[in-house]
């Protein structure tokens, strides 16, 4: 099946690095013109976007921070000014602070929270405008797999991310009578660099519970979500997928 994203605008959140940046790619090389999400790395963001224009596909970068509503807002300004009109938002942005609960700061918590769940509110908010009046739209946020099953230090991620599970059915719900599908994809242990600083202990220990026994790569994530993106999900929404290597088998 070749999916055909021709004509679409697509915003990814967190596309400097990592499975955001192989998301943007995997959609503009199906024919989405990409909006290239970042908070920090400019020079990241610059590659993602040489990359897909080498490629043949058209791309911008644009810095804002997603978990203020300010700069969410300028955001999307940003993307109907340079392409007229989003049909994709994929909520990708996040990190994490892992320490154990008695010893997690108020910062600890509140960043984790704000970038990866306050965020996903704001930019749907967001494209919701743009997307009701066209009454279209696709709407993926990535979860992880420890929203579904929890992980010793990490009760803020955790939180954040079965947060954007709750998040996604309720919208899914609400956005249905507008064309609009929202769908969640919880992704396992992920070769990047949020996984890249796992001691070799933790890493053997999280390869014993994966059945395929490998880390998955960011483009197995980014084939997922750009088949939510496109026409050949239409009837699918308010659900989470997860991409494990089987890790979670619920
Ligand atoms: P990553 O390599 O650490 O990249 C994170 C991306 O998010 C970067 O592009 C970063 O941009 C951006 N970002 C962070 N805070 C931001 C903010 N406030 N505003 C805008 N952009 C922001 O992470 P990843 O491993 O690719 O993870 C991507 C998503 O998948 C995250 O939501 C993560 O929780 C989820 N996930 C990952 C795994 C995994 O194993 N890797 C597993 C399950 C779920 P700058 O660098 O430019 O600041």
């Amino acid at each position: 099946m070749k999916l055909d994203l021709t004509g679409r605008t697509a915003l990814v959140t967190g596309a400097s690095r990592g499975i955001g940046r192989a998301i943007a790619t995997t959609l503009a090389g199906a024919g989405a013109a990409v909006i290239v999400n970042y908070r920090e790395h400019s020079a990241a963001a610059a590659e993602t976007v040489a990359a897909i224009s080498a490629a043949g596909g058209q791309a911008s970068a644009v810095q804002a921070d997603v978990s203020q509503a300010a700069e969410v807002e300028r955001l999307l300004k940003t993307t109907l000014a340079t392409y007229g009109q989003l049909d994709i938002l994929v909520n990708n942005a996040g990190l994490t602070r892992d320490t154990l609960i008695l010893r997690m700061k108020d910062e600890d918590f509140d960043q984790v929270l704000n970038t990866n769940l306050r965020s996903v509110f704001l930019c749907t908010r967001a494209a919701l405008r743009p997307m009701g009046k066209q009454r279209s739209g696709r709407i993926i946020n990535l979860a992880s797999v420890i929203g579904l099953i929890g992980n010793a230090g990490q009760a803020n991620y955790a939180a954040a991310k079965a947060g954007i599970i709750g998040f996604t059915r309720a919208t899914a719900r609400e956005m249905a009578s507008r064309g609009i599908t929202v769908n969640a994809v919880a992704p396992g242990f992920i070769e990047t660099e949020m996984t890249g600083t796992l001691g070799e202990a933790t890493r053997k220990a999280i390869l014993e519970s994966i059945p395929l026994a490998r880390f998955g790569h960011p483009a197995e994530v980014a084939g997922l979500v750009c088949f939510l993106a496109s026409d050949a999900a239409a009837y699918i929404t308010g659900q989470t997928f997860t991409i494990d290597g089987g890790m979670v088998m619920l």
